[in-house]
């Protein structure tokens, strides 16, 4: 025991990276196509700092506050990455583009378009995934489908976002079963939306599965599962 807190993040890292790594040679898929997102919102710089020795690089966070007390702390070079994988609204479209190299979680083509006006105004190109709704009422945010085309419509104008997958968080499930279903149907809305507007979807990725569910994730096709507590701890 080395007396930190955070001494077991870096076993809990390899041991999740065997867990997917596993998921995904059983159903055929390349270990590597899948990115591990250690979800730190709510944990200290000292818990990223002690993931980032383990090997990690893409860190999530669900508030543009809370992240601008984090990001700042690991100056290039070996900045990781980070992605905003919590709701934003508009007015701090701004702050979230000089903050984050990904935005999960686009949901409205007005959010799209300010996240792209602000990423032009500061002279870069933000990397965004389309935040699907696919449960209805369910879920607090995420785009219907047909909002999902409305910003892929719109995306030739949209020259401040480079558009690259989509991302889910399906209604909370206790068994990961019951959420399999969920993360099929965004893999065939991914599907239907590239057969209909090839490469709308830049690298396609697919970003779902939690600390609960990410096998299940990973086996319905996740390239990017977002893990906290199963890294961290309980918050
Ligand atoms: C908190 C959060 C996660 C991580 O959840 P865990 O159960 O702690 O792994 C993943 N995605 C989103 C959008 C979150 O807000």
């Amino acid at each position: 025991m080395d007396g930190s807190p955070w001494g077991m993040v870096g076993r809990n890292i390899r041991e999740i990276e065997g867990r997917i790594a596993q998921a995904a040679v059983s159903c055929g898929r390349r270990p590597g196509d899948v990115a591990l997102l250690g979800v730190s919102k709510t944990f200290p710089r000292e818990a990223v700092a002690e993931a980032m020795r383990a090997g990690l690089r893409r860190f999530g966070e669900n508030r543009v506050q809370e992240a601008e007390g984090k990001a700042p702390a690991f100056p290039p070079p070996g900045k990781p990455e980070w992605h905003l994988i919590g709701h934003l609204q508009s007015n701090k479209a701004r702050r979230a583009v000089e903050l984050f190299d990904v935005i999960q979680s686009v949901d409205s083509l007005k959010l799209a378009t300010r996240i792209s006006q602000a990423a032009e105004d500061a002279g870069k190109v933000v990397t965004v995934l389309l935040q699907a709704d696919l449960a209805g009422e369910a879920t607090k945010f995420g785009a219907p489908p047909e909002e999902v085309r409305a910003i892929l419509d719109a995306a030739a104008d949209l020259r401040g976002v480079r558009i690259d997958g989509l991302m889910l968080i399906p209604p909370y499930l206790e068994d990961p079963e019951g959420v399999r279903p969920y993360f099929r149907r965004l893999r065939e809305l991914g599907e239907a939306l590239e057969a209909e507007r090839p490469g709308c979807l830049g690298r396609r990725h697919l970003s779902m599965g939690m600390s609960h569910d990410f096998e299940a994730a990973v086996r319905e096709g996740a390239t990017i599962v977002r893990v906290g507590t199963a890294i961290f701890g309980t918050r």
